[in-house]
């Protein structure tokens, strides 16, 4: 009997699925839902695109033709409103339910609006879709005064946009400095100098109140401490909600995300999950955790599309992610958990080269390196290896850190 696997989602998650999915089982039937209007494209280059610097083919991964020519049965514009997981059954939109024998739910996440008067406003961007970018593109382009909100990954892309396109702008911060969770005092003013000097100034402590509009277009943002901003631009990035709805009348257990074991598999029959929507247990930190990172949501989609093929433990998710931003002259790179720490070690080397490396329990499991990131191999191998007590190691932050001098055990 023909196998059907349907995927929701087709990010990278969903994509990997599909790929390793048709590849391990050529008899099967493979069906894709997205409620995007086009297939798979590359989210981390929108960012360029939206600056600017790329055309947008630039950032065109595959074609429907694509999943066309490999029998992938990808549908466009259609949204699952429900899984019935008694009888296998997805709820669709628009078309008649579709049956399935094994579910990937890769649905990703949704940006948050904010709570506060005029959110809604005409100018006021989120940042996720093709469809978002080309509304922050022809709005950039074109405005003269920006306000960005959000201090975390999302934001300083909204940020840098902003500085390329030439928008005097303020960036608003709920506390003292850009992803403070994970950046100390003296890593976070590396970044909040270069921001200065693309025209884009940190604003700290505030809290917004509310957008002011004319005629249904935002003109200003409003902090409860009664300033005003003017802003012809505003770009929001408070965060995510994780699109877990469809599956919210199941035995599935949610908790922001879709929770899952190491195998990608939800507990209920046939359901796996995978990509920024999984909260998985991570085996090399050995707890539960969510993680927005391209490479992450791939290598997730590539396990469980080979664990729906060949059973739910077949294949384990073992990876430190990574992120890395490129818009200043200088790189940076975050790997692993830099904001779980429970001790934290870090170490300016120069004008722009600093790291912070982040412990629990004496084991290292993430880091920020600003400037040189050549390092970052070899933290991922110590974390890898789960070594211990190299939270005592001042030879841990040496330029070029030396693994033998290191010297600790592996549990
Ligand atoms: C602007 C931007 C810049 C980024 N930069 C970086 C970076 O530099 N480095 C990095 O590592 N990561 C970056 N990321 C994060 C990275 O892109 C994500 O972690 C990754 O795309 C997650 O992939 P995913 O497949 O889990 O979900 P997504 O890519 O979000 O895909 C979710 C899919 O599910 C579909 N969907 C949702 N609900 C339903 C439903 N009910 N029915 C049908 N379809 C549904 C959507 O239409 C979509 O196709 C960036 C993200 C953005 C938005």
């Amino acid at each position: 009997m023909t196998n059907v696997y349907c995927i929701v989602g087709n990010g990278v998650a969903g994509d990997a699925a599909a790929s390793v999915i048709r590849e391990r089982d050529p008899k099967s039937e493979v069906i894709m839902f997205t409620e995007e209007g086009r297939a798979f494209y590359n989210r981390i280059l929108l960012k360029e695109f939206a600056k600017g610097k790329l055309g947008q083919d630039s950032v065109v991964i595959r074609d429907e033709d694509w999943y066309l020519n490999r029998g992938i049965d990808l549908r466009l514009n259609t949204r699952v409103v429900k899984v019935d997981s008694e009888n296998k059954i997805l709820k669709l939109h628009k078309e008649e339910d579709q049956k399935y024998d094994q579910l990937l739910v890769s649905t990703g996440g949704t940006p948050r609006e904010m709570d506060v008067p005029n959110s809604g406003a005409k100018g006021i961007h989120h940042f996720w879709t093709m469809k978002d970018t080309l509304e922050i593109r022809n709005n950039a382009e074109n405005a003269s005064y920006g306000v960005v909100i959000g201090a975390g990954l999302l934001g300083i892309d909204l940020a840098a946009i902003c500085g390329a396109q030439g928008i005097n702008s303020k960036y608003i911060m709920r506390g003292d400095g850009w992803w403070r969770s994970a950046l100390s005092k003296v890593g976070g003013e590396i970044i909040h100098k270069s921001l200065r000097d693309m025209n884009v100034f940190p604003i700290f402590n505030k809290e917004i109140e509310c957008f002011e509009e004319r005629r249904g277009k935002v003109r200003a943002v409003v902090t409860t401490d009664g300033e005003k901003y003017e802003a012809d631009f505003v770009g929001v990035a408070i965060g995510l909600d994780y699109n877990i709805e469809l599956v919210q009348d199941t035995d599935i257990e949610c908790r922001e995300g879709i929770v899952v074991d190491e195998h990608m598999f939800t507990g209920v029959e046939g359901i796996y999950a995978a990509g920024d929507v999984a909260r998985y247990h991570d085996v090399i930190v050995g707890e539960e955790m969510q993680n927005g990172s391209w490479g992450s949501a791939k290598k997730q989609g590539l396990v469980a599309g080979e664990n729906m093929v060949n059973g739910n433990d077949y294949k384990k998710f073992e990876w430190i992610p990574s992120y890395s931003i490129t818009h200043f002259e200088y790189p940076i790179i975050s790997f692993g958990h830099p904001a779980k720490g429970e001790k934290f070690l870090e170490k300016k080397y120069g004008k722009n080269e600093w790291r912070r490396l982040a412990f629990k329990q004496g084991r290292l499991i993430g880091g920020v390196l600003i400037g040189d990131v050549s390092s970052q191999s070899r933290y991922k191998k110590i974390i890898m290896e789960k070594m211990e007590r190299v939270d005592r190691e001042t030879s841990i932050l040496d330029k070029k850190i030396d693994l033998e001098s290191i010297g600790v055990r592996k549990t």
